[in-house]
């Protein structure tokens, strides 16, 4: 550390921001005013940035929700922070959707290092439904200032950002904003170029074009700021993707994020199946004790027991894509699956969000002979009557019948996700298994001081 920083740590700690659900189903405005407040911070109050824009993806599996269900923190360093809290009350006063269903939270949190119950707290948000009360004790007991508009929800997500070190796997996010003449208007995109950059860039972005059904899956539709996102593994990447598909339109600017999309750090956890509460998200380790029902619509629904035999129905839903896998399933195979717990006719069921074969049951059945001279499966005359050549009329009366191993089209160990189109922001793409990024603080400050990762102009 050199003397200027150290200068700035006598005087001042380091100042979180966290803010969630500023955004109304209208449009995906939390990055947006997280973008607009940052330059503003940069600009007029010259901070300095100690991490990138955390953009923290929490429960997906909860009722009442935003779209994506994405809160945001900014972590910084510099003087004049009572000006700095009031400017961010400005932008959350000004830029969300209060009263047409945002109901805002948003924190300040003076310190150096983070308290473990609020990186507990936040460590629970990502898979469970926690209570504004519990985020308000919370910041009580850290002595985090905080604001609530409307019915204040947001104040969970703004301490659950705040929380989330992201000390573990992460992603990167580069977000193009518009300028405010242009939001509603159709956005263009050069498909072919979406595709190409894909290719290019892979395996260092994700899920920014979906190679199956052709579709470009950077950009959200409607009246939103956001222009276009592109998800990857480095900022440098996402950045210069986004630059080289050289939009037409006249963007506002765009800001990176680091965040925990792709990574399912919401199905860390293992809980057994009498344990799990409706609207929590996590991963179990279960046997089938039902053959697949496939329903209307095309879904399929299993039943499992875990290794205390409490039994849950598991449920495949048709746009995952994973139906097909899902019924070839038998009585007995192990599996584990990532889920989504949710409420069906008062009944408690998975929504399956991964899944991996970890035992297949075998299963074989009874062939007749083979006529050797017609090559052609025999007939059986009856029952210990022996068997008939359906061509030639030969017999045989002592022929034993051979044991077929059933094949059963699934790859033991085999991991199986849904269609990107049917992807959670949360949901980590195939081939980020067992690639998921260290965390290396050093990287992290030589990233953020050596890429521009925001432009407004
Ligand atoms: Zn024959």
């Amino acid at each position: 550390m050199n003397n200027h920083e150290s200068n700035i740590e006598e005087e001042n700690k380091i100042l979180h921001i966290g803010f969630d659900d500023t955004d109304s189903t209208n449009g995906r405005c939390t990055t947006h005013l997280a973008y607009l407040l940052t330059n503003t911070l940069v600009k007029k109050f010259k901070v300095n940035f100690i991490d990138f824009p955390l953009l923290i993806r929490l429960n997906p599996n909860i009722p009442l929700k935003t779209r994506g269900n994405g809160a945001v923190c900014l972590r910084i360093k510099g003087k004049r922070y009572d000006e700095i809290k009031e400017e961010a009350k400005y932008f959350i006063e000004n830029y969300s959707d209060i009263g047409n269903g945002a109901n805002p939270g948003l924190a300040f949190y003076e310190e150096n290092s983070i308290a473990n119950d609020i990186i507990s707290l936040s460590n629970n948000a990502m898979d469970t439904v926690l209570s504004k009360q519990l985020a308000e004790k919370t910041a009580k007991k850290n002595s985090i200032q905080y604001h609530l508009f409307g019915k204040g929800h947001g104040l969970v997500g703004a301490l659950a950002a705040i929380g989330c070190c992201l000390d573990v796997d992460h992603t990167y996010e580069t977000i193009a904003y518009r300028k405010k003449e242009n939001i509603g208007a159709i956005r263009k995109i050069d498909k072919s170029k979406v595709k190409k950059i894909s290719d290019e860039s892979f395996p260092n972005t994700f899920n920014n074009f979906d190679y199956r059904k052709k579709r470009v899956l950077i950009a959200p539709h409607g009246p939103d700021p956001v222009f276009c996102g592109i998800r990857g593994e480095d900022p440098l990447i996402t950045t210069k993707f986004m630059e080289n598909l050289q939009i037409d339109e006249d963007l506002d600017g765009y800001m990176a994020f680091r965040s925990n999309q792709g990574t399912n750090l919401h199905l860390t956890k293992e809980r057994r199946l009498s344990r799990i509460l409706p609207f929590t998200s996590g991963h179990i380790n279960c046997q089938l004790i039902t053959k697949p029902n496939v329903i209307n619509g095309g879904h399929v629904i299993f039943y499992v027991k875990d290794n205390f035999n409490d039994i849950l129905p598991v449920a495949v839903y048709e746009p995952t894509r994973l139906t097909k896998i899902a019924a070839s399933l038998e009585i007995d195979d192990k599996i584990e699956i990532g889920y989504g717990a949710h409420i069906k006719s008062n009944k408690r069921t998975l929504n399956l969000e991964y899944l991996i074969i970890k035992e297949l049951k075998e299963i074989t059945y009874f062939k007749n002979p083979i006529c050797e001279k017609c090559n052609k499966n025999m007939k059986s005359e009856g029952r210990n009557k022996g068997f008939q050549c359906p061509i030639c009329k030969t017999k045989k009366n002592n022929e034993p019948k051979t044991v077929i191993k059933k094949d059963r089209g699934l790859i033991c160990g085999g991991l199986y996700i849904p269609d990107p189109i049917a992807h959670r922001h949360l949901t980590k793409p195939y081939f980020r298994y067992n690639k998921e990024k260290k965390y290396d603080r050093k990287q992290i400050l030589y990233l953020l001081n050596n890429t521009q990762w925001t432009s407004k102009k």
